[in-house]
């Protein structure tokens, strides 16, 4: 692993130069980007920042960007994924208006670009089978061998192709191949296969084709075809850039675009491989896709992220060309950044313990006005009420304190939020000695200020509900998934970092009752514990689930 980037580093696009260039000199007199997901699976964070490159870049110089599926390989593809793709680009607050494209649908002039080759003398059926390829492909250090079948008759190659198209041969049987140069220095140059047979229906065409064009084959063309300027791809497609524009050059194409590489984003504590986070979901270590844990942007959603603390990360950390690595928190610390701002405050009490205000009177409520936000009284108050019964978080209570707490304990004094200073008297236990309640005295002096009434000044505020008005709710505490940084990394098992504490579940939190009421969609501070949201899925108006969506503070970097 490389340097992990702790704070953002600044913002810094090198695509913005090469545009603002290309429309100074009247290379383009607008720009068009793309972007061209293979519906294999959901989109991730990774892609979050491919998405807001391209259709930021288009959205900053007055152009238009498209949303693609490289549709080439209908074994891994589904419609579930391009429904699922669509809607992220959406929640992330990005449009194509008109311009959703499928590669697939260019698959007619693909086959007849390819015929055109054949005729060319610049491309052959192939009979080898895949491992002859790979033997006879060279390495590094090595050219590879001709083919005996690289000098095939132009006649025998269309004859055979228009066959394979016609569903004639068996998968694997043969491909066709671009004749270019077995002994090139570079890989993908030596000979690359074009098509391959394929007996699978296609999630967009049907089963009209027997025989599927490869990625590399497909792209450029398609880009050229939808009038894309600047292609803009992830640096492991440097070295197939020749070959991208080895067709442009050897086909008639209707435009030239022109690709360049990006370093992708790598991001600490986490996976991305579409392939890996399938086996998370197929395996039942997540609950979906949609799992809020997941890196996924269907995940993310789901948690409580809001798109523009997302597009807020994405602008931070730049678009340059080298690897680097960038620190979950990055991420972490957007959202708490736009949360915090419009988030309203609330309490929430998540592992309740009662408290029994003795000598408040049992017939009494007293409604209190309670600020929404601290910072913005133009963010009103809201009511909430005070009873002769309570609850308070249990961590909030020591019978026997601990240097420094200045919470509740027996004998002692704690200012409850928006309410009075309370004293705690007594504890109640049942036979196994297990606290039951507490019990305790308020001071009807003390409802303003830290003060009692006499002058003592209390050090801690805790936050509480009402036992009588409140709501209950299941409460989802999520953590980072894995606990290690770099779990991706080679030969090891990723399966192995992964954090067993990055759910836990609590039953019966008490809330204000307010909440039961809110709009699902409404992202709160609980006071002290984090930021928090319905769960979209599973909450149900008696059956209140709130996920946590990030804590107030990095536990993590400290905890190093
Ligand atoms: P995976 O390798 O996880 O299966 P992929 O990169 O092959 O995913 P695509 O559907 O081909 O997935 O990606 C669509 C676009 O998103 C591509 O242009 C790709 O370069 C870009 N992309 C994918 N992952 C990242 C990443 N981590 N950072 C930036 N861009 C990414
Ligand atoms: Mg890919």
């Amino acid at each position: 692993m490389t340097s992990i980037e702790q704070t953002a580093p600044t913002a810094n696009n090198f695509l913005k130069s090469i545009i603002d260039e290309d429309l100074k000199s009247g290379k383009h007199s607008s720009i068009v980007t793309r972007f061209p997901p293979e519906p294999n699976g959901y989109l991730h964070i990774g892609h979050a920042k491919s998405i807001c490159i391209n259709f930021g870049l288009a959205r900053d110089f007055g152009g238009r960007c498209h949303l693609r599926f490289d549709d080439t390989n209908p074994a891994k593809e589904e419609l579930e994924y391009i429904e699922s793709i669509k809607e992220s680009v959406h929640w992330l607050g990005f449009d194509w208006g008109e311009h959703l494209y499928y590669a697939s649908d260019n698959f007619e002039q693909l086959y007849l670009w390819a015929v055109y080759l054949i005729e060319q003398g610049k491309a052959y059926v192939e009979d080898l089978s895949g491992d002859e390829i790979r033997a006879y492909r060279g390495t590094l250090t090595e050219p590879g061998k001709d083919s005996p079948y690289r000098s095939r008759p132009v006649e025998e190659n269309l004859d055979l192709f228009s066959r394979m198209r016609a569903g004639e041969f068996p998968d694997g049987s043969r491909v066709l191949r671009a004749k270019i140069d077995m002994a090139s220095p570079n890989i993908s140059l030596r000979d690359p296969v074009l098509y391959r047979i394929i007996h699978a229906p296609h999630p967009h065409v049907g089963d009209a084709w027997k025989i599927y064009p490869m990625y590399d084959f497909a792209h450029g063309q398609t880009d050229a075809i939808e009038g894309i300027t600047h292609s803009i791809c992830t640096l492991e497609f440097e070295s197939h850039k020749p070959l991208y524009e080895w067709f442009l050059d050897n086909l008639p194409v209707p435009s030239r675009p022109r690709q360049y590489e990006f370093a992708r984003l790598n991001l600490t504590f986490t996976v991305m491989s579409k392939r890996k986070l399938q086996e998370l979901v197929q395996l039942g270590i997540v609950s979906g896709w949609d799992d809020p844990r997941m890196p996924t942007l269907a995940g993310i959603k789901r948690r409580g992220y809001t798109p523009a603390a997302v597009r807020a990360f994405c602008d931070q950390i730049g678009v340059g060309r080298s690897d680097s690595w960038i620190d979950v928190s990055c991420l972490e610390e957007c959202v708490r950044t736009d949360l915090n701002e419009s988030a309203p405050r609330a309490m929430a009490v998540l592992r309740p313990i009662k408290l029994v205000i003795d000598n408040y009177p049992a017939d009494r409520t007293e409604e209190l006005p309670a600020a929404n936000h601290p910072q913005k009284p133009e963010m009103g108050n809201r009511t909430i009420y005070f009873t002769r019964e309570i609850w308070i978080d249990a961590d909030d209570f020591m019978e026997v304190p601990s240097k420094g707490f200045h919470r509740l304990t027996v004998g002692g004094e704690v200012k409850l939020r928006f309410g009075y200073i309370v004293k705690c008297t007594g504890v109640v236990r049942d036979e196994q000695g297990t606290i039951q309640e507490l019990h305790g005295e308020y001071d009807p002096a003390s409802r303003e200020g830290i003060h009692t009434a006499d002058g003592r000044k209390v050090k801690g505020v805790i936050h509480w509900v009402s036992a009588t008005h409140a709501v209950s709710a299941e409460v989802r505490l999520f953590d980072r998934l894995f606990s290690d940084p770099n779990p991706d990394r080679g030969a090891a098992d990723y399966k192995q970092f992964l954090n067993p504490g990055s759910i836990e579940t609590l039953s019966d939190c008490k809330l204000e009752a307010d909440l039961s009421r809110s709009n699902i969609e409404t992202r709160y501070q609980f006071e002290r514990m984090g930021y928090f949201r319905q769960d979209p899925k599973d909450s149900l108006p008696d059956t209140l689930v709130f996920n946590r969506i990030v804590t107030l503070r990095d536990a993590w970097t400290n905890k190093k």
